[in-house]
């Protein structure tokens, strides 16, 4: 079958977090299990633009409310990612550095969704399906549906995959005007508590709708950021599978960002190289367990609670540790994490910002990597470290609850915890210390966790099974 992907980010063109690593891979293996996967995505300004080669495939124009736009639809030449890759190039709109963060998200992505429609509904065929992630394409069931120009294409069904309730690209109705010609009297279809909901449109309109992790699709009928009614009430149309990561990209005995490769027939000696690395890096002692987090500093990833808690465990736990944390957000975080390099000089670092290729070596140096989340829809972190043999230490919920066992339990190769509390962290941090002390445990638990399949192979299968029911 053909499959397109519409999406804000893939990697490697534009990451901003676990929804580029999803649709960076999933249609690779998709083309593997041999469909046709393609990705649209706008042009976003990033080192893999300039990289790579593009060729001109389609060139349109519509108009969005008062504007009148002329849009570019540019393919990756070589098939560099495994699957075609297009964006969307607007001049003035979807040309720009940054994936989001800018006043007029809503006029951007809404012309995006408009000229994917315009382009699509120029091709010689049909796709057999259109998959949407998240709010920034969520409009997407609701336009083919509804509006007049795309009503010769409206029979192509649509799943909507849901990374992310949290953010649903509420926009006022003033803006109701930038789609195209719509049956009006079907308005309840966009609104949510009297502004457009993207995300809530995409529930309604989409044939399936599924989120990334069985977990987090139970808690949403729950906590959904105000759309938990809606959820339940089309609960008969939503599934929940859990994410794959791509093997290719995150394998330590090829990935090359890291500085020895290792597989888990020499786990000890590899991770211990790449140890030594972030330690000499910055300033540890390579003696003591080391601890990382890495991520959006965000409410979300509960890195608010992380200053305290890491203060605390440093004060109250007898024996030594160092902590390094890389990530970017919320600005009274970033400072707050800084400030505790002054505090803990020698046991605690920091990096603010994003890095991909130091993200890698801590997922190969670390002996624990930290995750508190308050939401986790699905959580790659934890998997790249069970693959680099890191111990994930994380909160039961989401898609960590779904792929993290304690090691008290009966098969268990992680530490888990119940709450979102600086009690918890600190708790979980005592518990990893005393775990490193037992070489042979931590080191069977290394060997257990590397040949955990994580991969999107199964996942990937699912997908399409999806596909096929609609
Ligand atoms: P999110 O909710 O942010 O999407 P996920 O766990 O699904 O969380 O995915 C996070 C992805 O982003 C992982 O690949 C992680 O390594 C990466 N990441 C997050 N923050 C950073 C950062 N500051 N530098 C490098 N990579 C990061």
């Amino acid at each position: 079958m053909e499959i397109l992907h519409v999406s804000a980010e893939c990697y490697p063109m534009a990451k901003a977090g676990g929804l580029a690593d999803v649709v960076g891979a999933l249609p690779k293996y998709q083309q593997e299990l041999g469909h046709i996967a393609k990705v649209v995505m706008p042009m976003h300004r990033t080192k893999f633009l300039y990289d790579n080669e593009w060729e001109v495939s389609h060139k349109g124009s519509f108009n969005m409310g008062k504007n009148y736009y002329e849009f570019t639809i540019i393919k990756e030449k070589s098939n560099k990612l495994g699957f075609d890759l297009y964006c969307v190039d607007i001049n003035g709109l979807l040309d720009r550095e940054k994936i989001y963060g800018y006043n007029d998200d809503a006029e951007r992505f809404t012309a995006f969704q408009i000229a994917v429609l315009e382009w699509v509904s120029r091709w010689k065929h049909i796709p057999d399906v259109i998959n949407v992630h998240d709010h920034h394409t969520a409009l997407i069931p609701f336009m083919l549906q509804h509006c007049y120009a795309y009503r010769h294409i409206s029979s192509i069904p649509t799943l909507l995959t849901i990374h992310n309730a949290q953010y649903q690209g509420w926009m006022g109705w003033d803006k109701a005007t930038y789609l195209p010609a719509w049956d009006t009297w079907r308005w309840g279809l966009l609104d949510w508590s009297n502004v457009v909901n993207p995300l809530a449109s995409g529930i309604k309109c989409a044939n399936k709708v599924n989120t990334v992790s069985p977990g987090y699709m139970q808690e949403m009928m729950y906590h959904a950021n105000g759309l938990e009614s809606l959820i339940r009430a089309e609960s008969f149309k939503c599934t929940g599978i859990i994410n794959g990561i791509d093997y290719e990209v995150w394998n330590p005995d090829t990935d090359t960002y890291i500085i020895d490769n290792y597989s888990y027939l020499d786990v000890e000696e590899g991770k211990h190289l790449n140890k030594k690395k972030l330690c000499d890096d910055f300033g540890f002692d390579i003696k003591l367990p080391l601890f990382v987090f890495i991520g959006r500093l965000v409410q979300e990833k509960a890195a608010d609670l992380l200053p305290e808690a890491i203060s605390r465990a440093f004060m109250e736990s007898e024996d030594k540790f160092s902590f390094l944390i890389l990530g970017s957000g919320e600005p009274w975080v970033e400072n707050a994490l800084s400030n505790l390099q002054h505090t803990w000089f020698g046991y605690y670092n920091s990096q603010i910002g994003y890095n991909e290729k130091l993200s890698h070596q801590m997922y190969a140096g670390a002996d624990f990597l930290l995750m508190p989340s308050r939401v986790e829809p699905c959580g790659l972190n934890q998997l790249y470290a069970l693959r680099y043999g890191t111990v994930p230490v994380v909160r039961r919920i989401g898609g960590l609850r779904d792929t993290v066992i304690d090691f008290g339990d009966e098969g268990g190769y992680g530490i888990c915890f119940n709450h979102a509390s600086v009690d918890d962290i600190v708790y979980s941090i005592k518990r990893g210390i005393e775990l490193y002390k037992n070489k042979k445990q931590l080191k069977a638990m290394r060997t257990f966790m590397m040949q955990l399949q994580n991969s999107w192979e199964f996942s990937a299968k699912k997908y399409i099974e999806l596909y096929q029911s609609l």
